[in-house]
């Protein structure tokens, strides 16, 4: 691809996902936040790990098991380390497990506010198309054309015009891709041929430099 400028964007969410549960300190449905620190119970062999969240009203803890009642050998010891050690990056990853999340509470609120980290990974001299590859560590609830639309200046009609008329392409075969939640490995090429200012505007937006 000798006409493209190569980036990648990694998105990270600044927020938690909170799930809402009845709070014992101040009563009724209330959203909890992490506090990122885990709490361990031994008893005998067995083993229980919490993920400690407060209540966002009164700060009252409430305790999501990670699992209760595991005989220590069958823990991962890396695993068992994070949890001793309160790893900040792998109780960070437990606090977007939505999964986990969505089994334990009815409600969970996810955040759209993102920082995000822009790269440049090829380019020639005159680069004609634009190629981004996307990459999200943790889940957001971001839908890609906000992504878009926010970092490359431009509003949500403008990229689906691109879209429409095949200017904007992406990797996936979803109709709807624009509209859908940002994923790892999606990629997106603009064709900027008949763009005249690629250099002084589009490329500043797109590697996050001069
Ligand atoms: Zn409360």
């Amino acid at each position: 691809m000798c006409d493209t400028l190569s980036v990648r964007w990694t998105i990270i969410p600044q927020i938690a996902p909170q799930p809402w549960t009845a709070c014992s300190g101040c009563g009724g449905l209330r959203a909890f936040q992490s506090s990122g620190k885990i709490r361990l119970n031994a008893n005998g062999r067995k083993l229980d790990a919490w993920l400690i969240y407060k209540c966002l009203t009164c700060e009252k803890t409430w305790n999501r098991p990670i699992f209760e009642r595991q005989n220590v050998r069958d823990i991962d010891p890396l695993v068992f380390a994070a949890l001793q050690s309160n790893d900040p990056q792998w109780i960070r990853t437990e606090s977007f497990n939505l999964e986990a999340l969505r089994s334990r509470s009815k409600r969970v609120d996810e955040f759209s506010e993102f920082d995000i980290e822009k790269e440049r990974l090829s380019e020639t001299g005159d680069w004609t198309k634009l190629k981004i590859e996307l990459k999200a560590p943790f889940p957001i609830s971001t839908r890609l054309d906000r992504l878009l639309a926010s970092e490359l200046k431009l509003s949500r009609k403008q990229l689906q015009t691109l879209h429409d008329r095949g200017t904007l392409r992406s990797n996936s075969d979803r109709a709807d891709i624009l509209r859908r939640r940002i994923k790892t490995g999606t990629q997106i090429t603009i064709d900027l041929s008949a763009e005249t200012n690629r250099e002084q505007s589009w490329k500043p937006l797109a590697t996050g430099s001069p």
